[in-house]
């Protein structure tokens, strides 16, 4: 209850539109079978310091260069090793990287990863690299299914790998 106090009292002061907060990322996580999908939500300010169309080069620059960052999901995330998981797909949406203008005040960058597991009994977590690329995110919250249950957590640039 505290904590929703204070989730609010933080949307109040960025004024989101979109009900993100800067700086806070989401991703679900689907583990079924061999295969293990990551859905990630994070602000684009988190990652490029900006929510709206590049205005000059450095900010197209900055763009570019976190589409490619995101596109390379190996580099990513790492799932634990003896499971043999390896990057099936990437698709990754980053606002205003193909021109578009949008609208709202908040962007979203959205991107899901799939990858195969060839001993998915063996996988039991994943580490990311996403705070070392992207300074401005400073928390991750996790949603999680299967393959045994469900479950939540969180990442911060201290703990950036999630066991189950
Ligand atoms: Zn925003």
């Amino acid at each position: 209850m505290k904590q929703c106090l204070l989730a609010t009292a933080l949307l109040a002061v960025v004024g989101t539109a979109q009900g993100h907060v800067h700086g806070v990322g989401q991703i679900d996580v689907v583990v079924d079978g061999p295969r293990l999908s990551l859905a990630l939500d994070m602000p684009l300010d988190a990652a490029v310091g900006f929510e709206r169309a590049p205005k000059n080069a450095g900010e197209k620059a900055a763009l570019e260069k976190a589409a490619k960052t995101l596109n390379d999901g190996a580099a990513l995330f790492a799932p634990t090793p003896a499971a043999g998981c390896a990057l099936r797909s990437a698709d990754v949406r980053l606002p205003f990287a193909d021109g578009g203008k949008g609208g709202d005040d908040h962007a979203d960058i959205e991107a899901v990863y799939v990858f195969e597991c060839a001993a998915p009994a063996a996988l039991k977590g994943f580490e990311t690299s996403l705070f070392k690329h992207f300074r401005r995110l400073y928390r991750v919250e996790i949603q999680r299914i299967g393959p045994n249950d469900q479950g939540a957590g969180r990442l911060t640039p201290k703990t950036p790998s999630l066991a189950w």
